[in-house]
């Protein structure tokens, strides 16, 4: 293994600009950028400025999990961690020209939150430290970690994902019991940050994720306060909750699926079965049986991480049927745009319109159905939408009432490659029969964002010049 020389930038610019893709990752321990560029699966060679040092943030975090990997095999990796304090100390000493003005700013890495992920695995490959030289890299990112923190506290922002990084970094770096248990430290930030139900309140699967994964590495064989551990636990049951066999829902901001990703879950501890039946989360309605699993979104909106899908439905089974189709990285402004859209999602869409960000509502939950309702994705408009489970079949019946004449679209998106007969459409393991308006609209579009490139049939069910219309289906599994 070979230590990047140079300082990380942005991993989100790991991005193809022709194909959306993200990078492929590659040479991540050899210390050298990919000689003729960063390669996409599609056969591009990228080699930017900004690529480089996306580059160099996976390089990075690469080479940390080595040295972790290494330390806990008992080798000595003093000499690799001396470097990497000696590059941190050059890294300080001059400003990073290419940081965006909305970044909270790192000192090796374009953001803190990235430097704080570095700084959890160095932590505990450095702890305790051996010579000086560590230290003082600890101390620096101690520091480093404390300032980022107070910053986003200063600015209300506590319960920001960057939070729970920021103080599990500080602990780990410093052993001070404050960054768990002060009050701006890691414990009050996930009371905080989730609700009782478990959910973190950005309602995206992968930012959940992250900040579970963060709390369980700096609380690794600690014990912790019994409200802090029922917590983490309600948040596993939450990405218990989202899976059915092989899938995990994306939903909301992040990967479809990405490498690594896979990895890091591994680290939150084997998934459970989750319960058969219906649950209500503050974010979202989940069914399920043993052949299917069905979520609806009506939620808040979820801030930055939010997308404008409200009304969902969501079906996965044998196959990802109709998943959340996940966000490409930040670095590519159009894709992202795109998977963010109510355009991208399956849901209900006015005059071809955008939803606007808002929350809906619970009207009921059975033990086998859920109804709930949106009135503000639109103005003068009430859609109600209602999904019964049993056993291999799902009913879903959609209402949506306007003040005025409109067009009202309900919107089928496939992850999977979708054949439409007529009114039936045929999902590979999954046969839908649908009643209402009397055509659809069926075309190729984008499917899950892990490669926009692989097109699926899209198909738009719509009435013209209505105030009312009701698509009604019924969706069976194929044995
Ligand atoms: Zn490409
Ligand atoms: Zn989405």
């Amino acid at each position: 293994m070979k230590l990047p020389s140079e300082r990380g930038g942005w991993w989100h610019a790991y991005v193809c600009p022709a194909h959306g893709v993200e990078l492929d990752h590659v040479d991540l321990l050899s210390g050298e950028f990919p000689a003729g560029g960063a390669p996409c699966s599609y056969g591009c060679r990228i080699d930017t400025p900004a690529v480089r040092g996306a580059w160099t943030v996976l390089a990075h975090q690469a080479c940390a999990a080595e040295l972790l990997s290494q330390a806990r095999a008992g080798e000595d990796v003093t000499a690799d961690l001396e470097s990497y304090a000696r590059l941190y100390a050059s890294a300080a000493a001059e400003v990073d020209p290419g940081v965006q003005s909305w970044m909270l700013r790192g000192t090796l890495f374009h953001q803190a939150l990235t430097e704080s992920i570095w700084a959890v695995t160095i932590a505990r490959a450095a702890w305790p430290a051996r010579t000086p030289a560590i230290a003082e890299l600890l101390r620096r990112l101690t520091d480093a970690a404390a300032e980022a923190r107070d910053k986003l506290v200063a600015e209300g922002k506590f319960t920001s994902n960057y939070v729970a990084w920021l103080t599990a970094a500080g602990y780990l770096c410093s052993r001070d019991p404050e960054w768990l248990e002060g009050e701006h430290g890691l414990y009050n930030h996930l009371l905080a940050a989730t609700s009782e139900d478990g959910w973190q309140w950005e309602a995206s699967t992968y930012y959940h994720s992250f900040v579970l994964r963060a709390a369980v590495l700096a609380t690794e064989g600690l014990t912790v306060p019994d409200k802090v551990a029922d917590r983490m636990q309600a948040m596993g049951r939450v990405l218990d909750n989202l899976r059915f066999g092989d899938h995990l829902a994306a939903l909301h901001d992040g990967p479809y699926r990405r490498p690594g990703y896979t990895a890091e879950l591994v680290e939150l501890g084997s998934p459970r079965p989750a319960p058969n039946g219906v649950t209500v989360c503050a974010t979202y309605a989940v069914l399920r049986t043993d052949e299917l699993l069905a979520i609806v979104d009506f939620g808040p909106h979820g801030g930055s991480h939010g997308h404008r899908d409200k009304l969902s439905l969501y079906l996965y089974g044998r196959d990802a049927w109709q998943p959340d189709p996940g966000q490409v990285p930040y670095g590519h402004t159009g894709w992202r745009r795109y998977y963010a859209s109510t355009a991208a999602h399956p849901t209900f869409r006015i005059d071809d319109q955008e939803q606007a960000e808002c929350t809906g509502r619970l009207i009921e939950a059975t033990d086998r159905s859920v109804t709930v309702a949106c009135d503000d994705a639109y103005p003068g408009v009430t859609a109600t939408r209602r999904v019964t489970i049993a056993g291999g079949e799902l009913t879903d019946e959609l209402v949506v009432e306007c003040t005025d004449p409109r067009k009202i679209t309900a919107q089928l998106r496939p992850g999977v490659p979708l054949v439409v007969n007529g009114m039936t459409t045929d999902w590979g393991s999954l046969r839908g029969e649908h009643v209402g308006p009397p055509e659809f609209l069926v075309r190729p579009g984008p499917g899950p964002a892990d490669d926009p490139q692989r097109v699926v049939q899209q198909v738009d069910w719509s009435a013209y010049d209505a105030t009312r219309a009701t698509f009604s289906s019924t969706y069976r599994t194929e044995v």
